[in-house]
Formats: C-alpha cells, structure tokens, sequence
C-alpha cells in the first residue's frame, strides 16, 4: 500500500514491535521473527535509522494505515499486530484486502470486546482475517477466521466466537512449525517440529 494512505497525524511513537516481531531478507538486513533487530537500540528506535535497509523503509503495519483502529491498536500497546496477508489467500477471497492478526502479547486481547467487534466487522464486509501466533524464530501459523466465526457472528452468540477464537488460538499454537535460521544472507527453514 502507498505511504500517501497513511492515517493522518499518527505515527510510531514508542512502538518497536515490527523491528522485533517481523521476518526480514533484504541484501542489508536479514533477521528472525520474535528476535529484536541488532539495529534496535536498548532505548527504542534505530540506530541506523538514515540508512536503514529499504524494506524497513516500505513496511507499515496496518495500524498506520486503518483509521478504524483507533489508538489502542497500536501494535505494543493492543498486543496485536493486524499485518496485511498476500500469499495463500483463499478462493473466494481475491481482490480483497487479507487480515492478519497476530497475538504478540497478552493471548486474553482475543476475548476483549474491542478486538471481537473489530475483527467480526471486517469478517462481516468480507475481508479474509487470519488469527495468527507463532514463537521466536519459527513460522507463524495462521487459521483462517471467516467460514468459522460467521454463522457465530450472524447469530450474535458472543461465547461461541470466544470459544471458536480460543480454538483458533489452540490450533495455532500447537500445529507443527517450522523453525527458521539465517543462512548465508538468507532465511532457511529446517524440519517441521512438533510442540511438546
Ligand atoms: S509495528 Fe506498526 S506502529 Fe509499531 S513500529 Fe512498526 S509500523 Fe510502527
Ligand atoms: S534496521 Fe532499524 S528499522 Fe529496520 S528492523 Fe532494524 S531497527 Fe528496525
């Protein structure tokens, strides 16, 4: 998305949680997800902030862009991080904006009632939303929201979309995952493990 979509008048802040959480390959910089960036200094912010690589240049998450989110999305403060998906969108679902919302935080922010009617509008227009969760350099496994929760949503059963997210949740922390490393300038995945 262009930088010029950006909502008006916010910015990061204290927030560094992309610099932490995020898969990075770029020829400057490569780096593991849940592992803070050897640029981040101790304090916050970057300590080659001017010359920083291009893909941190282009990054945003979708906070910066969704003027529906308010303040408390913002990814260190809410403990969620709403990313934009492009691979793997299911049919049905082209040429819509995917969702995905990562618990980087607190794994309760998935029954508080802000977060259930933000990601219950979206699922309602159609968007395709994804929970997501994954642990320091593995892949973050993703479930699929919509098809799940809208029969729930239509019906306004508030404990069965907070049951069926907990199994999302589940399902996301104990699928098999695979674990990444750095190799010669490149992130490299090794064999799937299982979750003890
Ligand atoms: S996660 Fe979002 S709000 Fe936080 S530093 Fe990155 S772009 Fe800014
Ligand atoms: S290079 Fe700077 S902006 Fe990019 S991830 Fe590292 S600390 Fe963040």
């Amino acid at each position: 998305m262009t930088n010029k979509l950006l909502v008006e008048n916010r910015d990061c802040g204290d927030c560094v949680v992309c610099c932490i959480e995020l898969t990075i390959e770029d020829p400057d910089l490569v780096k593991l997800p849940g592992v803070p960036c050897e640029h981040l200094l101790k304090k916050g912010g970057c300590s080659i902030y001017e010359t920083r690589p291009q893909t941190c240049k282009n990054w945003y998450c979708m906070w910066r862009f969704m003027p529906l989110l308010d303040d408390s999305w913002r990814p260190d403060i809410k403990g969620v991080l709403v990313k934009r998906v492009f691979d793997n969108i299911p049919a049905g679902y082209e040429g819509k904006i995917a969702l995905a919302f990562e618990i980087i935080g607190n794994k309760s922010v998935i029954h508080d009632m802000d977060f259930i009617e933000v990601v219950g509008g979206y699922i309602v227009q159609g968007f395709p939303c994804f929970l997501s969760f994954g642990k320091p350099k593995f892949v973050s496994r993703m479930v699929l929201l919509n098809e799940k929760l809208m029969p729930a949503i239509e019906g306004r059963n508030l404990p069965e979309i907070k049951k069926l997210l907990s199994s999302a949740l589940k399902s996301c922390a104990k699928h098999p995952s695979v674990r990444l490393m750095k190799s010669n300038g490149k992130v490299i995945t090794l064999n799937p493990t299982m979750k003890k």
